[in-house]
């Protein structure tokens, strides 16, 4: 594809960058964190330094004022390497800070989202729960008002930063009368859980932060793939929560969620077509060199037909995901064509990893080619962020709509 039809001079020294930091300094310690399910803090102290951790945010704010074409190609550049790397600048860019930046007022603007742009500290988003996941709809976390604060008591379950991070925003239910209406979001604050990493690297912690009472993170998810990316619940144990950390105004948390949610779905289908691409890329190398009955295996239309499929798809899937980025950095709606975006996306990850992992016979199936790895990583594309049955309900509302109208 001719990405010069959706990229401009700026999006493409933003991707070249991406690109040489993450095959410099990614590619040689993904593994290793894969491996090891350990957090890469040097690579987002990098990250931080190269501007990755704000890349849509004004400069006045202390993002790098790029576009949204920028950060959807840095998701999609740095997934190529190591998914892991990619969900950390999404959960916290989309999640984390997008909040901030779109609901928040000129106060919350300034006191979290320059800490969280420049990569001091990481953000994340709390809305899953143990009886809310895809019925996100089904919050129990409570906050009652108390005068000048709010009281928050529940949890939260699969936080992307939960325990590395220091910013989070949440949902919790201020009328439980009013349905979707009575969900409100709140800042909430506490300390990483790798505090003395933190000091030491100069990055991850904020002294000027006030860690709330009752806020903590609690057991951290061992998982089948993104094994470098922190996953933890929340727990919140009678947490004060000052009346100006209320994130908008009360009962608007939910719309304000799905929103972000909307917008989220591009960046997961540009990590999931990242993923798929460098499957590709790998399986085609591989079938070129590999040899069998004395010839090498791509000769073979059994193989070299999985080859064309795989181009084909992720032909396909550039489009849609260029197209999404386009239109919501153009104003335009985005719902239906960032679910499609992720539905499709996900699923090729998925269908060209599992190939990748085919075409490399045995030696796929080992941690000798980074295959297998991609293979686990595609998997919680189709999860995370509304799963494909979730993706497929919400085209499914827009299709209906629309013949409505
Ligand atoms: C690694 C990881 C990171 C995550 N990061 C975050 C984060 O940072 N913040 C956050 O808030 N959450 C996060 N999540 C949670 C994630 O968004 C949820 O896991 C996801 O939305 C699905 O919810 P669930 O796990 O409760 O599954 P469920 O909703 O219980 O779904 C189980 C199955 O039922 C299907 N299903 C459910 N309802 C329907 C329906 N109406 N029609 C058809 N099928 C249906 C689902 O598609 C799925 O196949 C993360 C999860 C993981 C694993």
């Amino acid at each position: 594809m001719d990405d010069s039809i959706y990229l401009n001079e700026q999006n493409i020294a933003v991707r070249d960058m991406v690109r040489d930091f993450a095959r410099a300094e990614v590619a040689p310690v993904a593994a290793a964190h894969d491996a090891d399910a350990t957090f890469p803090w040097e690579n987002v102290r990098r990250m931080g330094e190269l501007g990755l951790l704000g890349v849509p945010w004004d400069e006045e704010l202390g993002g790098s004022g790029l576009d949204l074409m920028s950060y959807i190609i840095t998701i999609h550049e740095m997934a190529k390497v190591d998914a892991s790397h990619a969900i950390t600048i999404s959960a916290h860019t989309t999640l984390g800070t997008s909040p901030i930046v779109h609901f928040g007022s000129e106060e919350q603007k300034q006191r979290y989202v320059p800490l969280l742009a420049s990569g001091k500290v990481l953000g994340g988003f709390g809305l899953t729960e143990p009886s809310a996941g895809s019925d996100a709809a089904g919050t129990r976390t409570t906050a009652i008002r108390r005068g000048d604060h709010y009281l928050l008591n529940g949890s939260k379950i699969f936080i992307t930063h939960g325990g590395v991070g220091e910013i989070f925003v949440v949902t919790a239910v201020t009328d439980a009368d009013a349905g979707t209406g009575g969900i409100s979001s709140f800042i909430l604050t506490k300390e990483t859980t790798d505090l003395a990493r933190a000091r030491e690297l100069g990055i991850g912690h904020d002294d000027s932060l006030t860690p709330m009472p009752g806020f903590r993170s609690g057991k951290k998810e061992d998982k089948l793939g993104w094994r470098a990316s922190d996953t933890r619940e929340l727990i919140f144990d009678n947490v004060e929560v000052p009346v100006e950390n209320r994130l908008g105004e009360e009962g608007r948390g939910f719309a304000n969620f799905m929103k972000t949610l909307d917008a989220g779905r591009i960046g997961i289908a540009a990590l999931s077509l990242g993923i798929a691409e460098a499957a590709y890329e790998e399986a085609v190398r591989y079938a070129v060199e590999r040899k069998q009955f004395g010839r090498s295996i791509a000769d073979f239309q059994g193989i070299s037909f999985q080859l064309s499929d795989m181009a084909t798809e992720i032909e396909a899937g550039r489009h849609l995901v260029f197209h999404a980025a386009w239109m919501a950095q153009n104003g335009q709606p985005i719902g239906k064509v960032a679910a499609i975006a992720k539905l499709f996306c996900s699923e090729l990850a998925m269908r060209n990893t599992i190939k990748a992992v085919q075409i490399h016979g045995g030696y796929g199936y080992t941690k000798d080619y980074p295959v297998e790895r991609f293979m686990r990583d595609a998997k919680i594309c189709e999860i995370g962020e509304g799963t494909s049955e979730i993706q497929r309900l919400v085209i499914a509302r827009h299709i209906l709509k629309e013949f409505a109208d």
